[in-house]
Order: C-alpha cells, then structure tokens, then sequence
C-alpha cells in the first residue's frame, strides 16, 4: 500500500514532468500523450480506487494506448527513477502489457463542417414546434429552420444544425407530424406500394457518436454541471422547463441515444465539466446503469431517475421535473439498488 504523503509526490511529479493539469472532478490528470503526443488526450486516473479503477491507471483518447500499472505509467514517460519498490522482473511484464484498447480505434475527435440543406432559412415560429410546446426563447437559443418548397427532400421537415465550437458539424431533420400520424400513414402508404415517409433526415457527414447536441452551451472555466439527454427535443424541453437558458454553471446536451462514445465523454472532460447527472428515459434502466458505469471514470455521476418509465422530459411539467431534480436524484450504487427493489 502506497502512503498519501507517496501518492501527492508522485501526483506532483507525473504532473510538472507531462505538464498536466487536473480535470473537472479531480478524477483524471490530463496530459499531451507520452506515446502518440497528441496534446491532451492522455488521461492518468487518481481518483478513489475502486474495483475497475485503479490509481494511476492511464489511457490515451486519441491513440488508445493505456498502462495498467504505476510502473508501466513511469517507465512509458521516462521516469522509471520514481519506482517506489524495487520489483525484481519489473522489465518482464511491461511490454505485452501496454495494450491498445480492443474494439477501440482511439478517439478521433475532428469534424468537418456541413453544409445546411439548401434554401435553409431560420425560422423563428412553426406550428408544429409551436405545438410540442416551444416558445419564444426556445427559437433565440436552439436555431431551428425550414427550406420550404424549393427543396422538396426536406419540404415538411424542421431543420436543426448541430454545432461545436460555432460550426455547423451536422444537422438534425424531423417530419412534422407526430411518430404516431407518420407510422399510420407509412402503413397505408406500403399496402399501396407508396414511398414511405422518414421520421428523420439527418447530415451523413461526420458521425454522429462523435457530436453532442447543445455542446457549445458548456463553457470551460464555468459549466460544473452538465445533464446529459437522449435527443434535441429533450434538451429544449428541459432548458425551458428548468429555465437554464442562460445558466452557464449546468448545460444541458444530448448524446443522440441512449449511450455516450468515448469521443462524446472526451469532449464534455476536456472543457473541465466536474458533474454529470444522466437524463435518459425512464425505461432505459440497462443504458442508464452502463453510461454511468463508464462515466464515473470521469466524472461524479448521478441520475435524475423519471418516476414514469413511459415519459420523457417533454411530457413532464415543470412541477414533475423539479421533484425530480429535488427528490429522485441518486448516485449509481442507490439507482442500481432501487431498479433491483423494483
Ligand atoms: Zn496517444
């Protein structure tokens, strides 16, 4: 067992020696990587251990590379002096055990710009966003638009581009009519032989695991606290509900699904995010319980847990969501015990 006074010193000296710094939570030192230098994307755990985390543990976003052990982590960044005990076989081991991640590419981060469906053009009401409840804010804060008739492939859709860092990375498309109007229509429509009608029609460019909807709402330096949601409409629904239009300490972002991608978990550490709380649906207790085990590597994670399995942030009131938020949020051991009890 390594002494505290042990750990804090080696903390300090991997820290000076990769000029490290600490993320979010305290969880992760975060460092340019010692094997593909790529500049802060190498993550060293000094976090609580736990069964699955150890300390000292390090893994690479971009190359994927990782080290298991305090001493594989040393000798990886040329500084085998800090060994605390000498281990007799200590060359032994290290090389077969620096593994790449297995079904894991290493997270490539970037994204090319996409071009907005032509004849784009922003709208600020629409009578079906009007009717899944938008108000005026909601068109000021999250841009939403239409092509009309002049391109009919998105004639009936609304549009909304999905941003990073102020560019346009993709889009989303929605059919205006309801999933119920659609799925009755597309039944008719095959018995005729007709085209059938897509709920969404979305940017093929980059890949969506690589994007998050909202992200620029998380400011670096101010954002603790992000909530994480399966979709856009989640991410509205909430922001107005929970009035957090310009609260910069909590942002709101959706990971397109009911599962986050180690390049989507890379993006919300890197802009020093301490807090995630998962706001998936009520009925996605299994994707619930694995997005918050991967997730407490990195954050301190809680879940707003949805007493009704069946609704979504958009069915809620404002007095529902709040007891929610007041009443119903639970850390991963309690969410666990209770999907256990029920
Ligand atoms: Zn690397």
């Amino acid at each position: 067992m390594m002494q505290n006074s042990e750990i804090k010193y080696l903390i300090s000296e991997i820290t000076r020696e990769l000029d490290a710094r600490c993320d979010g939570a305290g969880k992760n030192l975060i460092s340019r990587c010692p094997y593909c230098k790529k500049e802060g994307k190498f993550g060293i755990y000094i976090g609580k251990e736990t069964d699955k985390k150890k300390l000292f543990m390090a893994n690479c976003f971009s190359c994927g590379m990782s080290t298991r052990t305090l001493e594989q982590l040393l000798t990886a960044i040329g500084r085998e002096d800090l060994i605390l005990t000498p281990v007799a076989n200590i060359g032994s081991g290290i090389s077969e055990s620096l593994f790449k991640l297995e079904d894991e590419e290493g997270i490539d981060d970037t994204l090319g710009v996409v071009r907005l469906p032509d004849f784009y053009k922003r709208q600020f009401f629409h009578p079906y966003l009007k009717s899944r409840g938008f108000i005026f804010d909601d068109y000021e804060y999250f841009p939403v638009g239409t092509t009309g008739k002049l391109n009919r492939r998105f004639l009936d859709y609304v549009i909304f581009p999905v941003m990073d860092n102020g560019d346009t990375v993709g889009y989303v498309s929605r059919y205006t009519w309801s999933k119920k109007e659609i799925d009755q229509y597309n039944r008719k429509a095959k018995y005729k032989g007709d085209f059938q009608i897509l709920r969404f029609r979305n940017s093929r460019e980059n890949d969506f695991v690589k994007l998050l909807y909202n992200y620029d709402a998380i400011v670096e330096g101010e954002t603790e606290v992000v909530i994480l949601v399966e979709g856009i409409f989640d991410v509205i629904a909430l922001t107005r509900k929970l009035e957090l239009y310009d609260n910069t300490r909590v942002g709101v972002v959706a990971t397109f699904g009911k599962k986050i991608s180690q390049t989507q978990i890379y993006k919300i550490q890197s802009k020093g995010v301490s807090t995630v709380v998962i706001g998936y649906d009520g009925d996605a207790v299994e994707a619930i319980k694995r997005t918050s085990q991967e997730l407490s590597r990195y954050f301190h994670v809680f879940i707003a847990d949805i007493s009704d399995p069946s609704k979504d942030w958009e069915d809620l009131s404002e007095e529902e969501i709040y007891r929610t938020f007041t009443y119903r949020i639970k850390t991963p051991v309690e969410y666990s015990i209770t999907k256990i009890q029920q």
